[in-house]
């Protein structure tokens, strides 16, 4: 276990920001987790994995955990839905991999996602038709409030759109996911509902999960900034949800991308609204928008500040509202 002082957050924020925590603490077990004492943390606590979904807006003056529990424990090998049980520690990718390597299906459309497996559980990424939840069973934390071990069903992890319990007001930051119990299947089972992964595969039938894997990390490559190479968060805002008397006004012709909701109102891609406003390539200081993706904000210069990110973000706020009267929300969590 490491526990450190007035800690530089810059390697442990995919976006690249100097910033530093009063107190850090990286832990190797569950053991490890359950011993520490709390009560003499500085606070607030914040539970962090790769800091990849992250704006630290400046320093953070209470305690960052982070967990380094890793192990991939394949429960079963000779059943045909496989249940592997994952230590919160593990990079996703690894994961994915790992479970492309076996011949296992189920993660491969979620290949190159950067992150954590505790946050993927967190977060309920998602990316090609696939959410984690699809493949969650259950979630095994340590509960910082009662101080004790808890499991939650998939049903109890209440999932949803890139959401889950874990993520709702009243419990935010008080569960520590530990590890987490995936399914996968040695049934050949490719999902290839989005054009971009067929176009990917050029129409050859996929037949094993490595084959998916290898068009997805290519789609991924082309689209989105490498975090080792250029600082970012990946999508900066949320799609947002219009009203379609509000779409009309839009695009009158109807004819901008955007998605027919169950309950009547439409969701509209960020990134059209973003580029429309002609903010592709558009800078504050250092920070800019990215040019191959107008939804993500990137560390251009690997000196930007979060002052100057949150003014890129304000402007792109006050562009989209003043040209289409639509508000964005942020996707990346300020902290
Ligand atoms: C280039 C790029 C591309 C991306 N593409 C996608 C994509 O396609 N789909 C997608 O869904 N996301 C995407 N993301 C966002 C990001 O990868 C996910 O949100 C990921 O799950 C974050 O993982 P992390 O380990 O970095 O978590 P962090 O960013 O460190 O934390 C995210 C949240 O989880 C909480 N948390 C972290 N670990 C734990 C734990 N062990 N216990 C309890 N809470 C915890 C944190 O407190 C925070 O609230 C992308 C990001 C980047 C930079």
């Amino acid at each position: 276990m490491r526990i450190q002082l007035n800690y530089d957050l810059h390697a442990q924020n995919t976006f690249r920001m100097k910033v530093s925590c009063a107190c850090y603490v990286e832990y190797e077990t569950v053991k490890e987790l359950e011993g520490l004492n709390f009560d003499r943390l500085p606070k607030p606590l914040l539970h962090i994995g790769a800091g990849s979904n992250l704006l630290f807006t400046g320093d953070f003056p209470g305690t960052v955990l982070h967990s380094n529990i890793e192990f991939i424990k394949y429960i079963d090998m000779g059943l045909d839905e496989v249940p592997v049980m994952v230590g919160a520690g593990v990079v996703w990718d690894h994961f994915v991999a790992e479970t492309c390597r076996h011949g296992l299906w189920g993660a491969e459309n979620l290949s190159l996602i950067p992150g954590e497996v505790g946050a993927a559980a967190v977060q309920n990424i998602g990316a090609y038709g696939v959410e984690a939840a699809d493949l969650i069973s259950g979630v095994v934390c340590f509960d910082l409030q009662e101080r004790r071990k808890v499991k939650f069903s998939r049903e109890e992890c209440r999932y949803g759109y890139r959401d889950s319990l874990f993520k709702q007001p009243e419990v935010k930051g008080r569960y520590v996911v530990t590890s987490v119990l995936l399914r996968l299947t040695r049934r050949h089972s490719p999902r290839l509902d989005y054009k971009g992964v067929r176009d990917a595969l050029q129409g050859a039938e996929p037949q094993t999960p490595q084959q998916v894997r290898d068009a997805i990390v290519r789609i991924r490559r082309q689209k989105l900034p490498d975090p080792e190479e250029i600082g970012s968060a990946g999508s900066f805002f949320k799609n947002p949800v219009v009203s379609r008397e509000q779409f009309a006004r839009i695009s009158p012709d109807g004819t901008a991308p955007h998605y027919d909701l169950l309950d009547g109102t439409v969701k509209v891609p960020a990134a059209w609204l973003i580029d429309r406003c002609g903010f592709k390539g558009a800078a504050e200081g250092g920070a800019a928008v990215y040019e191959r993706q107008p939804l993500v904000i990137v560390n251009a210069s690997g000196t930007a500040s979060p002052q100057e990110v949150l003014a890129l973000e304000q402007r792109i706020i006050n562009g989209v509202q003043e040209r289409f009267g639509v508000t964005l929300h942020p996707e990346v969590e300020h902290i």
